[in-house]
């Protein structure tokens, strides 16, 4: 099988240290012989390929920058990226479980949770043996996420739990769900176990996009949580946007993964298939747009590279994180149209990567805050205007 080479036209293997390149070569390789010859099918299928969970925690990609002394390999924020980057070259909904498990659960745990929650929980996540998801968003409330309904009740030994959850990645599957919820009207983090009596995390279905990935329903009718699953150091808004703005760098780094593998499609294909004679390499048209793709590529590398130093100085902005995931994820979809348009008929077909990548981008241009979020952020911090409060 042939292996994927990388798409690197300014030489940002060289800003690379060894420790960096190891662990995307492993899970560039992962990709190859695990991912990509079985992704297809799990598309197809509406399911998620479970058998890979247990490989992904040998591998050490759950919660990668976390402490060892959690079963983590307390990695830096640029190798964290790099794999975010090899796991959406298979499928933005591999990308998408390894983004919550990591982002959105253990990293709250790690942060806000007690030492009890971190000893029991963490190492479990880190191996796969147990998978959280994140529960934020609600029927109607999705960008606004502060005007959550969800409610939680002080009860004696205890806290109860009313509410709803949608659009929730691994909310089935999983076993503990990380839930924000409002108690005496402040935003807290809870931990809600799978079966505990009112608790239901049913499948949503009718997907176009992200297919191989699980997206549930979760609801909540008088669950009684005991007072060790609140997150004792959560509090406001702020606890959940710290989460999202992990999972965001996560994103910025995990579409170029997409592009590129769009991006090699285009090239070969464009190379080898012959119209007047020629191939249509050959022609301006197609140079134009497979060039484009290429300057995208290297445009979100560089800006992914940057973030990663500063995030590993603790000087990255929130900002700075919103602004790469907004122009990467708009530009991977681009990158993925124009692949599309370069294979012709061919590019609506599932036996080529690129419609997949293309539909599942639409769905990671709006979670985690949408496009036009992202744009009202770095507005509002280059202006002084709050557009949408
Ligand atoms: C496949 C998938 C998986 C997801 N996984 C999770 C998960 O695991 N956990 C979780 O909590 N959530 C998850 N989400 C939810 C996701 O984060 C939300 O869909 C997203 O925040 C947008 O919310 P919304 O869909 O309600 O859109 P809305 O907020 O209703 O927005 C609709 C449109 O209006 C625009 N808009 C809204 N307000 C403004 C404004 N003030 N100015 C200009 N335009 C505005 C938006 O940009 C968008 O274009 C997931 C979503 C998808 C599709």
């Amino acid at each position: 099988m042939q292996r994927f080479a990388g798409v690197d036209y300014f030489d940002i293997e060289s800003l690379l240290n060894e420790d960096e390149k190891m662990v995307r070569n492993s899970v560039r390789e992962f990709v190859d012989v695990e991912i990509i010859p079985i992704i297809e099918k799990h598309y197809r299928e509406n399911s998620f390929p479970m058998h890979i969970v247990p490989k992904l925690g040998e591998l050490g990609l759950f919660g990668i920058t976390l402490p060892q002394k959690y079963g983590c390999a307390e990695m830096n924020n640029v190798a964290y990226g790099l794999v975010m980057q090899e796991l959406e070259r298979g499928d933005s909904g591999v990308r998408s479980f390894v983004s919550v498990q990591s982002s959105l659960v253990m990293y709250p745990i790690f942060t806000f949770g007690s030492d009890e929650q971190k000893d029991y929980w963490l190492p479990k996540l880190a191996s796969g043996e147990k998978i959280g998801c994140f529960g934020l968003t609600e029927p109607d409330f999705g960008s606004n996420p502060g005007g959550m309904v969800t409610r939680a009740e002080k009860v004696s030994g205890g806290y109860k739990l009313n509410g709803a959850k949608m659009w929730i990645t691994n909310g089935t599957l999983a076993d503990v769900a990380v839930v924000w919820a409002k108690l005496d009207g402040e935003i807290h983090g809870f931990l809600v176990e799978k079966g505990m009596p009112g608790f239901s995390a049913p499948e949503m279905k009718g997907k176009h996009s992200l297919k191989a990935s699980v997206t549930s329903e979760l609801i909540f009718q008088d669950v009684v949580i005991p007072e060790k699953n609140i997150l004792p150091g959560s509090k406001g808004l702020k606890s959940p946007l710290m989460c999202l703005n992990q999972a965001r760098y996560g994103i910025a780094w995990g579409v170029v993964g997409s592009m590129m593998e769009c991006y090699n499609t285009a090239l070969n294909y464009a190379k080898s298939r012959v119209q007047f004679g020629k191939p249509i390499a050959a022609y301006q048209m197609t140079q134009e747009k497979l060039v484009y793709m290429l300057n995208e590529i290297t445009k979100s590398q560089l800006l992914n590279l940057q973030l990663g130093r500063l995030k590993d100085l603790g000087k990255v902005k929130h900002t700075q994180i919103s602004m790469a995931k907004r122009n990467n994820c708009e530009k991977a979809l681009e990158v993925a149209r124009m692949s599309r348009e370069i294979l012709g008929a061919n590019g609506i077909l599932d036996e080529y990567p690129v419609m997949r990548h293309s539909a599942n981008l639409e769905s990671v241009k709006t979670y985690e805050g949408t496009h036009e979020m992202h744009t009202l952020i770095i507005g509002e911090d280059i202006t002084g205007f709050s557009a949408f409060e």
